[in-house]
């Protein structure tokens, strides 16, 4: 078991990113209106996720670290309507089978809070505690057991950029939550969690940019389209500033990003990219995310009706700025 949770790490918890992203993705699944995420050495001594979500039943704690127990999927058939980030009951297990890990939550129902503490995926200690709502989990010492793991990471300053790239988008998709990330105390961001998309994206990416973005909406029967892009005139040279959302979920995928360019048709130049948040909501039965076990790959029926979709409230939305 321990061994098996170690090389599920491997797929799961590649960086300290990936850690923060479960974790994070966990306190989304958790119904939390407010996450805050300390990290200290770019996530490398400690990573702390503190939301005031659902939390965990006391009874239910132990549980988490096992592998496969997700309560998020009761029956096979649920897994062809997800509509939570987390499925696999992988996360947990994985990322305490490589850290010192520390669980503190409490349920609205039970009158203690429940704390657990392991090291390398064994159990030392759970114990009631304080009652505070939510639930608070520190990874510290990540990859300690795992040296091979640990020397791949060459640079701070990169593993920082990826953790701050997955709450830019996690907070992007959740515009409604309110998102604090700090650094060694120095903070990186803070999203209101008032809801309007602008003002994360101004949060980001800055008030300047936010002001050269546009506002699209746009349905047909199978998929509804909105967010905002940029003016041709804010472009960037990577396609970083794409973000693309199915469901509340990030995702990568080309042929989607395409259409976003064709939106533009040649109104940026070649190798240009533009600013764009786009959130995709589909029926879930119309998607396959569970590809890989980060889930960022997802597989979409009507793609072709999709992009054009895209471009279209793209193109018809910039045709508006210029008359
Ligand atoms: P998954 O998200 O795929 O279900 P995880 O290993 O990420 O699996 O988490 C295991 C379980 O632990 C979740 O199904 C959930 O019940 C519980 N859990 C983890 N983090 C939180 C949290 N922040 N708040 C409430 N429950 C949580
Ligand atoms: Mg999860």
């Amino acid at each position: 078991e321990a061994l098996a949770n170690q090389i599920a790490a491997g797929e799961v918890v590649e960086r300290p990113a990936s850690v923060v992203k479960e974790l994070v993705e966990n306190s989304i699944d958790a119904k939390s209106t407010k996450i805050t995420i300390i990290i200290e050495t770019s996530g490398l001594k400690r990573i702390e996720v503190i939301d005031n979500g659902t939390g965990i039943e006391k009874s239910d704690v132990s549980m988490a670290l096992k592998r496969h127990a997700t309560s998020k999927i009761k029956d096979k058939t649920d897994l062809f309507r997800i509509r939570t980030l987390g499925f696999r009951g992988e996360a947990i297990p994985s990322i305490a089978s490589v850290s010192d890990f520390t669980i503190e939550t409490s349920v609205e129902s039970e009158s203690s809070g429940t704390k657990l503490i392991a090291k390398g995926g064994v159990i030392q200690k759970v114990e009631p505690t304080l009652k505070r709502q939510g639930t608070k989990i520190s990874v510290e010492n990540l990859f300690f057991n795992t040296p091979a793991r640990l020397k791949y990471i060459k640079s701070l300053q990169a593993e920082l950029s990826h953790i701050t790239d997955i709450i830019n988008r996690l907070s992007l998709a959740h515009p409604n939550i309110a998102f604090q990330l700090i650094n060694n105390d120095h903070e990186f961001l803070k999203t209101s969690g008032s809801g309007d998309l602008k003002q994360v994206i101004a949060a980001i990416y800055g008030v300047v940019q936010a002001k050269k973005m546009r506002k699209i909406d746009t349905q047909d029967l199978d998929f509804e389209v909105s967010g905002y892009v940029s003016l041709p005139e804010l472009t960037r040279s990577n396609p970083n500033y794409i973000t693309l959302l199915v469901n509340g979920r990030y995702i990568k995928n080309f042929l989607l990003r395409k259409a976003v360019l064709e939106g533009y048709s040649n109104r940026i130049m070649v190798g240009r990219f533009p600013f764009a948040v786009i959130s995709i909501h589909i029926d879930p039965q119309l998607t396959d995310v569970n590809v890989h076990p980060t889930k960022q790959e997802i597989r979409l029926s009507k793609e072709k009706e999709l992009m054009a979709l895209i471009s279209k409230a793209i193109a018809s939305t910039l045709l508006e700025g210029v008359l």
